[in-house]
């Protein structure tokens, strides 16, 4: 497909040029032919005046065939042949313009398919693995169902805990739709409708408290400490990002450790850091924990089919659109601090 674009966009290129060198050409070759006849013609006419006055020879000689005006013209072959020449000559130039413009322009076609062609390659991609993460838990959820409907002997103490199962397959595929439409959200310029002055304080304090149950849970304890600067954004989606980070270093903590949340001022900037005393992350895989769908095999094996690897794409791009940068440093086995730069608005000064 990108083949036969990039052909159609070259020939489309080499059109447009064809069109105006061709008419270039045309425009060219009228000019020089009229100019050549202009020539000739007062050339002619200055002839005839100097033999009128015989200015040219007191007593014009005879010439053995013809007059000798037409013995003193220019010759109208010479002229002609010159404009055969300059035909052929414009010719071979358009011959070379097609040439040069072909090869131009294919290579001209390729690099502006690119862009489209890599969009188009990370849509497909986007798509076969949001179909391929959706198709794994209804599958399961399907086959426990009809296995239930098989069974005769099936008491309600049976159906309630396959029912259980099942909610929680559902909530799984809940969380993952809702993080897909989150995606296809940001990717549409959607936050940025709604960006204000926002504290940053409150941002932590917000997603602290709607972390602290899923802490408690894991017997992890969350400690916070920030200062209180305004940052200009969405604070929804800033706590979303805070959350991510935290459930993240939850997820990845054994139990009975901390996990740290502070926001300090640095220059123009405020750096939010999430750090935890968890698994930690291979050197390996940091370069890729941004990338949708990605997941450590440390992580798939801790945490079973607690994420599809959104989360953290979801947060670099919140930041992104916040004119911010996310940065991680981890070790194996010993924790990772996740660093979210955010620009400060600055206060405005009094006249
Ligand atoms: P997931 O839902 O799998 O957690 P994320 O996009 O949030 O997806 O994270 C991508 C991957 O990055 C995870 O699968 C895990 O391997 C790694 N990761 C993220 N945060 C941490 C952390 N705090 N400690 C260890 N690994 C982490």
């Amino acid at each position: 497909m990108f083949h036969n674009a990039r052909i159609k966009l070259t020939s489309w290129y080499l059109l447009i040029i064809m069109c105006i060198s061709v008419s270039f050409s045309a425009v060219i070759y009228r000019v020089l032919t009229f100019e050549m006849d202009r020539f000739a013609q007062r050339q002619q006419v200055r002839i005839e005046r100097q033999l009128e006055n015989r200015e040219l020879f007191p007593e014009p000689p005879k010439p053995v065939s013809g007059t000798i005006q037409q013995f003193l013209a220019f010759d109208p072959d010479i002229i002609n042949e010159t404009k055969h020449r300059l035909q052929i000559q414009l010719i071979a130039i358009n011959i070379a313009i097609v040439g040069i413009a072909g090869a131009l322009g294919y290579v001209l076609a390729g690099k502006t398919l690119k862009p489209i062609a890599d969009m188009l390659d990370e849509q497909r991609r986007f798509v076969s693995d949001a179909s391929h993460e959706l198709r794994t838990p209804l599958t399961a959820l399907k086959s426990s169902m009809e296995v239930a409907l098989r069974d005769q002997q099936f008491t309600t103490e049976e159906a309630r805990t396959i029912m259980k199962d099942n909610i929680q397959d559902v909530n799984t595929l809940q969380k993952l739709t809702d993080q897909l439409l989150e995606l296809a959200r940001i990717e549409m310029n959607g936050h940025k409708k709604h960006y204000q002055v926002v504290n940053i304080r409150t941002v932590i304090d917000q997603a602290v408290k709607r972390i602290a149950p899923i802490a408690a849970r894991q017997a992890i304890n969350i400690e916070s400490q920030s200062v209180s600067i305004a940052v200009l954004g969405d604070s929804t989606a800033l706590v979303d990002c805070c959350i991510v980070l935290l459930d993240n270093a939850i997820k990845y903590s054994p139990k009975h450790t901390t996990v740290h949340i502070s926001a300090i001022t640095r220059g123009n900037d405020v750096n939010i850091a999430v750090r935890d005393h968890g698994i930690g992350i291979n050197e390996t895989d940091i370069p890729h924990i941004f990338d949708r769908f990605y997941r450590a095999d440390s992580a798939r094996s801790k945490t079973k089919t607690t994420g599809y690897g959104l989360g953290l794409s979801i947060a670099k791009k919140i930041i992104e659109e916040h004119s911010g940068t996310i940065s991680v440093t981890s070790s194996i086995r010993k924790g990772s601090t996740f660093i979210i730069t955010l620009p400060i608005v600055k206060p405005r000064r009094e006249a």
